[in-house]
């Protein structure tokens, strides 16, 4: 575009946690492009999907009204009769079953400004901390693990202190396809010199690089963790000044790593065992070497252990609290990390404080001026079962699709038809929002302002450039509208005011204002006006004082192959498309590219089967049953195969399993078991 042919407008993409800064350009209000920009995430670089997915602004399928359910089916409404049909909902609601009968599922997806007013609407005005969100599917094993351990579940370091790293441990994160700027950065830092280490069920293209690759079984990280601490303190390869000085609960530890030996952990990881020796001393061998984790160590029945496994490996050689070390969980969706800051928990206000805390919940009183339920609420998992059992009647569902993102998904829908009330707030009409009993069409990223923060706890601004369609309008918009409605108002002049609120209850919010992000980026903590912000935590002391060895002993996934369903599913995402591919769906370009789900499996499977590359076949589990497309390829081994979950035609999440770990709540998705066969 010639320059003076449009505007631009400097904000931040809307898919992953990387948090690219970028330009959109606009024309006749519409976004026509964009460019990146050299944002401290990005430093000038962006992905396929940033750079090219743009169209979903415009698309036709945009909700332009609200819509409402008469007579089974969902008709154009005004706002008014929309607003009017929830507030006698939810009269009716509370009168008939009180609160603890409402839920609400926020976003990872919109800006903190929205998801702190969602959380505060199911708390004030619904009375009940049922409220969670995605990151109950993603990393609340991190958070559960993290915090125990360190005191935060944040990511400790920045993304660019990589490029200066010893060592790069990439462990169940396909990084290259799904935070591919990070992927880029962690080549540069190849290129630079730093050894890296990769475990992944698959080839992805980062092994082709890596020093020492470990083409691990899913679902038996924390055997390879525990082993990895083995070798390192049977070779005296640990940090013992650090050990002595900052962390506590080391004989623990040993007492339960001495018991995993290598030779017995590559048995039960797929692994050779003398390449895990060899990862371990180049692990330990470093004197900065960061670990980069997503949800292959994350999404299993014992998530939170493996995120603390790995927690034990960095305290045991001095690799957290200082530069280009550290554990950084890798953030899926680009404001995952903000819905959790500002309160989008069942068991945690703004600022991860508790509801079980007197003294806080005297604070949050007070603050929003009204007595406030202390129990601490349901999960996502819980919501979407108690739904099903028709205890949650009235759920409000902003910006997700758990119809496409769920594990189980038969039993998904089930639960979602049993409320009796839904509300879905989205900018089209998803899968989730067929079922709605009213659709509320909200703006996307482009057409308002507010704030992400990314996966290395960056808070940047979201810019409005366009106006959004017909009479769609900003989630927080919707949300003040509804919360007025339904006697709990309080009016917001813009974004920014409700960031002032978050600062005042928020203390590693506590400095960020829409006025400072004009002029910079800030990383939290940063709890006063005057505070630079944090690029990494626990320098001197962990959040929680002492860092925590928590000895974790490996057990196998809930459901493993057998003679019945004899393969082994994992699930995950690819470059060209994003979650529940709402947006990369309505992109041609990138439709074109990959228009359809697939299944890998490895040419001994495919033997077997007789199946050839590109056949139709079917794919069941105990759960489900779809059909998809084979892809036979050597970038997968025995009989572990591999579907994206992003497509709604042979959704991968009808197969997977809904079992929990017990600590963090979070479903297996990335492992169970299926039967194959051609069509
Ligand atoms: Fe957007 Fe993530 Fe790609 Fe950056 S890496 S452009 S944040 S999808």
């Amino acid at each position: 575009f010639r320059t003076w042919e449009v505007t631009r407008t400097r904000t931040t993409c809307s898919y992953c946690g990387v948090g690219c800064e970028m330009d959109l350009l606009v024309k006749d209000n519409r976004v026509v492009g964009v460019e990146p920009s050299n944002g401290p995430a990005n430093s000038g670089l962006l992905c396929v999907k940033g750079r090219f997915s743009y169209n979903f602004i415009n698309h036709p399928d945009r909700l332009k009204t609200p819509l409402i359910r008469k007579n089974g089916r969902l008709v154009e409404a005004g706002w008014d009769e929309a607003y009017g049909l929830i507030a006698v909902k939810f009269e009716a609601t509370k009168a008939a079953y009180g609160p603890e009968a409402f839920a609400g599922l926020a976003s990872a997806r919109v800006t903190n400004e929205e998801n702190y007013l969602f959380q505060k609407m199911v708390r004030v005005v619904f009375g009940t901390n049922n409220v969670d969100h995605c990151a109950r599917l993603c990393h609340a094993s991190t958070v559960a693990g993290l915090a125990t351990t360190l005191g935060s579940g944040a990511m400790t370091n920045s993304i660019d202190e990589l490029l200066r790293s010893d060592v790069i441990f990439v462990t169940g994160s396909n990084t290259t396809e799904t935070h591919p700027v990070i992927g880029a950065k962690i080549r540069q830092a190849r290129l630079n010199g730093a050894k890296l280490i990769v475990a992944e069920p698959r080839r992805i293209d980062l092994a082709a690089t890596a020093d020492v690759f470990l083409q691990i079984t899913p679902g038996t990280n924390v055997a390879l963790f525990n082993a990895m601490m083995n070798v390192i303190l049977e070779e005296g390869l640990e940090d013992r000044e650090f050990i002595a000085g900052r962390t506590e609960g080391v004989a623990e530890l040993r007492e339960v790593v001495m018991k995993c030996r290598p030779e017995e952990a590559a048995l039960i990881c797929g692994v050779d065992a003398e390449n895990l020796r060899r990862a371990a001393r180049l692990y330990a061998g470093a004197d900065r070497a960061a670990i980069f984790y997503a949800m292959g160590v994350t999404q299993h029945s014992t998530g939170t252990a493996g995120v603390m496994a790995l927690s034990n490996l960095a305290l045991l050689c001095g690799n957290l609290g200082k530069e280009s070390a550290g554990v950084n969980p890798l953030r899926g969706q680009n404001n995952v990390q903000g819905a959790c800051d500002v309160g989008c928990l069942p068991g945690d206000l703004p600022g991860y404080q508790k509801v079980s805390d007197p003294r806080v919940m005297e604070k949050f009183q007070t603050a929003w001026g009204v007595k406030l339920p202390d129990k601490p609420g349901l999960t996502v998992t819980e919501i979407i079962d108690r739904a099903g059992k028709g205890e949650i009647k009235f759920l409000h569902i902003m910006g997700e699709n758990p119809m496409i993102s769920d594990p189980d998904l038969n039993h998904v829908e089930e639960a979602l038809k049993h409320t009796e009330f839904l509300v879905v707030q989205d900018i089209f009409l998803t899968e989730t929002a067929h079922l709605a009993d009213v659709v509320l069409p909200a703006a996307s990223f482009a057409e308002k302002d507010g704030t992400f923060t990314n996966t290395e706890r960056r808070v940047q601004r979201v810019r409005k450039a366009v106006d959004p369609p017909g009479e769609a309008r900003a989630d927080w918009v919707i949300l003040m509208e509804i919360m007025n409605r339904l006697g709990h108002g309080k009016t917001y002049r813009d974004a920014a005011s409700i960031m002032e609120e978050i600062a005042d209850v928020t203390p590693q919010y506590g400095g960020i204002s829409f006025d400072r992000l004009e002029k910079e980026t800030l990383q939290w903590p940063c709890p006063s006006i005057d505070h630079p912000g944090t690029r990494y935590l626990h320098k001197d002391t962990f959040t929680r004082g002492k860092g925590l060895f928590k000895p974790v002993e490996y057990q196998a996934s809930a459901e493993l192959p057998d003679g019945d369903y004899p393969y082994l599913l994992t699930t995950g995402r690819i470059l060209y498309h994003y979650h529940t591919n709402t947006m990369t769906g309505r992109e041609e370009g990138l439709m074109n590219l990959h228009p359809r789900s697939f299944i890998e499996m490895s040419p001994l499977t495919a033997q077997r089967l007789a199946i050839r590359d590109g056949d139709r076949v079917t794919v069941t589990s105990r759960r489900g049953e779809l059909t998809s497309t084979a892809r036979v390829t050597d970038r997968i081994e025995g009989n572990i195969v591999f579907m994206p979950f992003h497509f709604a035609d042979g959704a991968a999440n009808l197969l997977t399993n809904s079992a929990l770990d017990p600590l963090a709540n979070i479903p297996e998705l990335k492992v169970c078991a299926v039967n194959i066969a051609r069509l």
